[in-house]
């Protein structure tokens, strides 16, 4: 067996969570299990291990997780992009559309500078509206979006059609 195949057996599927008629993707049994942990960070560290980064950036708030056990074990600093009102000095504000609402992302402007090399991490695509939001402030601060990486991506809801479209290279640990 694969190791992306390992991973995508022991991804929990919870349905009608946290509405009815969602089939939430739930990765904390990734993490609970070392062998499993270490198979997942694995993954990435394979593909990025010669990708010359400057900075991880990690989504909230699984990309935190994930994005700061890439980065340490790359030796490159992690950034974290979050919710609004989280972080406490100036920052770079991005809003987009949910399915009911709106979310904002946030990320401190002098998180990275013009030019850094950084990957994106997140644990999953949905619509992509996250993702894209997390490029477009690391984009703002001049830096170059080497790829977007996640552990699934649904790819039903087109997110990661989206995200192609806009220029980003995606890598995805389950297809
Ligand atoms: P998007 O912005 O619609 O692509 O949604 C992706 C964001 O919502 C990511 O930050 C995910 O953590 C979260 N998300 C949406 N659906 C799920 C799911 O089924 N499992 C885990 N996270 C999800």
């Amino acid at each position: 067996i694969n190791p992306s195949e390992f991973i995508k057996q022991h991804i929990r599927t919870v349905p009608d969570w946290p509405q009815a008629g969602v089939q939430f993707r739930d990765i904390t049994t990734l993490l609970q299990d070392p062998k499993i942990f270490r198979v997942l960070i694995d993954i990435f560290l394979a593909r990025y291990a010669d990708a010359k980064l400057d900075l991880v950036a990690g989504m909230d708030a699984r990309g935190f997780i994930l994005g700061s056990v890439v980065a340490y074990e790359l030796n490159i600093g992690f950034v974290p992009i979050r919710k609004k009102g989280k972080l406490p000095f100036t920052t770079v504000s991005e809003s987009y559309e949910l399915e009911y609402g709106s979310a904002t992302v946030e990320l401190h402007t002098d998180a990275c500078k013009a030019g850094d090399r950084v990957l994106l991490i997140d644990d999953l695509i949905a619509t992509g509206g996250t993702m894209m939001a997390g490029k477009k402030l690391l984009e703002r601060l001049g830096a170059t979006v080497v790829e977007g990486a996640v552990i699934v991506d649904l790819p039903e809801l087109g997110g990661s059609k989206l995200i192609q479209e806009n220029g980003l290279s995606l890598f995805k640990v389950c297809d």
